[in-house]
């Protein structure tokens, strides 16, 4: 169970960040980019020290800065954080600078692709009719069959789901989900990585960043440089698109 004084810290923490009292301190709020937003692993909700560094994670991306650069700290870091430092390499093995506009003209053609190809539609949801409820049943040593109707987890109980359309037929498309990628030099990257990356560069004043560590060719660690700033990012989880993806080359 966790402190109830931590836990009123953080709510009242995610409330000032959607209110005009969030962080004033433009390191403050790059940390805030980095963490975790829902509650999955609380260790990552807030950022942490080690060692000279500040550093913040949601899982895909991690940040890290020298902690003197911080001038208004707004949380208490959670005491079972990860070893950031352990992740992220100390070594420079290429020197590759990308404008910040670049970055943001692939983000706009993403937009333009995936308006372009998709569209998304609520339907009556399949496994319960549209009715919210399904039969669940359990079969018992003596093979006796036991029936209960609860919540559909298919369409939590609405009736309904959205559903991803191909966007001038309209067909229902036989996949729930595709990703929005910018595929860099044969690495296929989420795009949320680079608008955090453009957001920090954006905070900083900086029009470039710098990509200073590839770990391979075919994926693996990155770590990008802005300003004093370093950011870790990982490319996606297979290191390629599926067919239903939409990417863009940077
Ligand atoms: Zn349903």
């Amino acid at each position: 169970m966790e402190d109830p004084q931590i836990i009123r810290i953080k709510q009242n923490y995610f409330f000032n960040m959607t209110e005009p009292s969030k962080p004033t301190d433009k390191y403050a709020k790059i940390l805030h980019l980095f963490v975790l937003k829902n509650d999955e692993r609380p260790q990552l909700q807030m950022p942490w020290y080690q060692k000279e560094f500040v550093l913040a994670s949601d899982a895909y991306d991690m940040v890290v800065f020298d902690k003197t650069l911080l001038t208004q700290v707004y949380f208490p870091p959670h005491e079972k954080h990860p070893d950031g430092l352990a992740i992220i390499p100390e070594e420079n093995n290429v020197n590759e600078v990308i404008t910040t506009e670049n970055i943001i003209t692939a983000d706009r053609d993403l937009f333009y692709k995936e308006q372009v190809k998709y569209a998304l539609s609520t339907q009556t949801c399949k496994d319960c009719s549209g009715n919210g409820q399904v039969e669940y049943v359990f079969t018992d040593y003596c093979s006796t069959d036991h029936k209960i109707k609860h919540d559909c987890p298919t369409c939590n109980a609405s009736g309904s789901c959205d559903v991803v359309i191909n966007a001038i037929t309209k067909e229902v498309l036989d996949f729930k989900t595709y990703q929005l990628l910018i595929k860099y030099k044969n690495v296929y990257f989420r795009l949320s990585s680079f608008k955090k990356i453009v957001e920090t560069a954006n905070l900083l004043t900086q029009k470039e960043v710098t990509l200073i560590y590839r770990q391979h060719e075919n994926g693996g660690k990155h770590v990008f440089k802005v300003g004093e700033v370093k950011i870790l990012v990982m490319p996606t989880m297979e290191n390629k698109a599926k067919p239903e993806d939409i990417v863009v080359e940077l």
